[in-house]
Formats: C-alpha cells, structure tokens, sequence
C-alpha cells in the first residue's frame, strides 16, 4: 500500500501570482521530465497552446485536459508529482481522479480561484482547499487602495461564468473596494 501523496493547494483571486508558485514549485521539486505531469482543463486557452502561462509571460508546458481525455494513460509508474492549474474549472468527477492519485502516494499541487467574479465558490477548489495537506492563500493588492486583495473583480458588463480574461477585463480588489461599484 502507497503513502498518501500530498495535496498542496495555491488559492485566491486573479493576479494574486497563483501561477508563478505553481512554475517555482515545480522547479523546486527537482524532478525528472518523465516523474511529473503539469495539467490545466480545456476550457483554460488562454496561451493558446500546451502552455501554463503568468500574467507577467512566465510558462511551462503543460497537458490539456480535454472531457475525454483518459488520465490512465499519462499516469506511468514514474509519475511522483501532478500539478495543476486553473483548478477551478475541473469538477467532480475530477475530484475523485484527485483523491486516486493522492491515495497513489502521488504528490498533487493546485492553484486556482477559490471564488468567481460574484464572490461565489469556484467549481473544484473549495473541495480541494477541504482536503489539502498544505494550504498557501495568495493575494493580489487591490486595484483601488493597494491593500491585500482577494475578489476578482469584472469590469466588463457580460454575465458568462467562464469568461476567460485578462487586465481588460478584471482586476484584483479587497473586501471593501469590492463592495462598491466604480
Ligand atoms: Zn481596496
């Protein structure tokens, strides 16, 4: 029977560098090509390409995980770590793909969104954040006073859930800038 792996978890709004600590954790790790997979779902496109990709242009080459995509196959016996980004959008059935590597002895990382633009938990990481080893909460500063921020804020008026964006679109905000509407 295989150790429990760890579950490490990276969470907050957008632009608090949730990528960039993922990038630097797999460096850290020190692992072979062959002994660690990096993840993001489809719906991510925003690189446009097997990338994971910072809002300062930083990236990493990554697997995309489409609905059919059968994790079976990419899970050889070298595999010691999983990271994955934009966690957020995976859902259930996901989760218990999570729990399947962990019980593995696998090393699984995330970061993601803990909360949508309407403050509301964001699909897989609230579930994640439940069972995590480690939890590490990041925070942008808030685009109006400069203190911690931890709500994305849309600043465009379009209601899609998933509306995959950048600086246009969003920006970082504390609890009380959050709150008011300019
Ligand atoms: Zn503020």
């Amino acid at each position: 029977m295989a150790m429990q792996g760890k579950l490490t978890v990276y969470y907050g709004c957008m632009f608090a560098g949730k990528t960039s600590a993922l990038i630097e954790y797999i460096s850290k790790a020190g692992l072979r090509r062959n002994e660690f997979l990096v993840l993001k779902p489809a719906v991510d496109i925003r690189s446009g390409n097997r990338t994971i990709t910072t809002h300062d242009g930083k990236s990493h080459e990554c697997v995309i995980v489409e609905q059919d995509t059968d994790l079976n196959e990419l899970i050889t016996p070298f595999i010691r770590m999983i990271a994955i980004d934009e966690a957020q959008f995976f859902d259930k059935v996901f989760f218990s793909e999570v729990k399947r590597f962990l019980a593995k002895g696998i090393h699984v990382v995330a970061a993601g969104l803990d909360k949508d633009y309407l403050g509301r938990p964001f699909g897989l990481m609230p579930m994640l954040q439940t069972i995590a080893t480690e939890k590490n909460h990041l925070k942008a500063v808030c685009n109006h006073c400069g203190k911690d921020a931890e709500y994305t804020y849309r600043k465009v008026d379009n209601k899609v859930l998933v509306l995959i964006g950048n600086a246009n679109h969003y920006e970082a905000r504390c609890e009380s800038c959050y709150g008011r509407e300019d």
